[in-house]
C-alpha cells in the first residue's frame, strides 16, 4: 500500500494518512454537514459545514486511537511497530512480526475494539443520550439531534461511530480483530500458528462472501436485519465484503511467507504483517 503522508510521530511510531484517507473526509463532512442542517435548520449553512469538519477531525482521532491502542500493545509486548496509516476503509497499524503467543496475539486484538467501545459509550452515557439508544440502529439515524445542541450533538455522533467502530471490529472475519480474537483462540487450542491463520482466513473468506450477498439481497430489496435495504447501503456492504476476502487471502499468504522466511533462517528482512480495521 501507498504509505501516504506522515503527519506526526508518537510514542516512536510514524502516523500517516493515505491519500484515499481524503475521499472520507470530504464524504463525513458532506453528509455531517447536510444531516446537521436537516437536523438544525436554524444554523448557518457555514457553521453545519464548521461542525461537519470539527466530527470528521474527532472522528480521524477515534480511528487513530483505536489503532495506537493496538499498537502500543504490540510495543509493550516488544513487537515492533512502524507505522499507522489512516486509509479508506479505517486505519492500519503496520504490526513488523507475528506475534510471540496466542495470549500476545489476544490482546493485541482485543484492545482496539474495546477503546473504541469504551470511548464510545463513555460519550453516549455523557451526552445523556446513551440509556435511551435500544438497538444499533438507533446510532445510526440521528433521531435524538433534533433536540440536541452543537456540543452534544457532535457528542452523540462522535460516541455512536465509536460503539460501531468497535462493534464491527469484532466481527470474526480474519484479519479484522474480531478474526484475530479467533485466530488466538484456535492457536491456543491446536497450537499451530500456520493452521489456525488458515481457519481463521478460511473464516475471514467465508465470512467476506456471507456479506457480499447480503449487500445482493439488499439490492434486490430485501431487508437485512442492522444493514438496511436498498441500492447504495447493499454496494457499500458489497465492497466491504470484497475488501475483507481480499485481505483474508492477502494475509494468509503474507502469513505463511512470514512463517516460512523463520524457517529457513535465510533471510532476515522482516514480512509485513498487516492489521487491517474497517469501518463502514
Ligand atoms: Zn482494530
Amino acid at each position: 500500500m501507498n504509505k501516504g503522508i506522515r503527519i506526526a510521530r508518537l510514542f516512536g511510531i510514524d502516523i500517516r494518512i493515505d491519500w484515499s484517507w481524503l475521499l472520507i473526509l470530504l464524504l463525513i463532512v458532506w453528509n455531517l454537514t447536510s444531516a446537521f442542517s436537516q437536523a438544525h435548520p436554524e444554523w448557518e449553512m457555514l457553521f453545519s459545514v464548521g461542525m461537519g469538519l470539527i466530527a470528521s477531525i474527532l472522528f480521524f482521532l477515534s480511528v487513530l486511537l483505536h489503532e495506537l491502542a493496538h499498537s502500543l500493545v504490540a510495543k509493550s509486548q516488544g513487537i515492533p511497530v512502524s507505522d499507522i496509516t489512516l486509509f479508506l476503509f479505517g486505519g492500519v497499524s503496520n504490526i513488523r512480526e507475528e506475534p510471540k503467543s496466542p495470549g500476545s496475539e489476544f490482546a493485541m486484538a482485543v484492545m482496539g475494539p474495546v477503546a473504541s467501545l469504551v470511548i464510545g459509550f463513555s460519550l453516549l452515557v455523557l451526552s445523556g443520550i446513551g440509556l435511551r439508544v435500544k438497538n444499533l440502529r438507533d446510532l445510526q439515524i440521528m433521531q435524538f439531534l433534533e433536540e440536541l445542541g452543537a456540543f452534544r450533538t457532535i457528542m452523540v455522533w462522535i460516541g455512536s461511530v465509536n460503539v460501531i467502530l468497535g462493534l464491527f471490529n469484532l466481527v470474526p472475519g480474519f484479519p479484522l480483530d474480531g478474526g484475530r480474537v479467533l485466530r488466538s483462540l484456535i492457536w491456543r487450542m491446536i497450537g499451530n500458528l500456520r493452521k489456525a491463520t488458515q481457519w481463521a482466513s478460511y473464516i475471514g473468506q467465508a465470512i467476506a462472501w456471507i456479506m457480499i450477498m447480503a449487500g445482493m439481497a439488499m439490492i434486490f430489496g430485501i431487508r437485512i436485519p442492522f444493514f438496511g435495504q436498498g441500492l447504495i447501503d447493499g454496494v457499500w456492504l458489497i465492497l466491504i465484503g470484497w475488501f475483507l476476502n481480499n485481505a483474508a487471502i492477502h494475509t494468509l499468504l503474507n502469513g505463511g511467507n512470514v512463517l516460512m522466511l523463520k524457517k529457513k533462517k535465510s533471510q532476515t528482512k522482516l514480512t509485513q504483517q498487516q492489521s487491517c480495521d474497517t469501518k463502514c
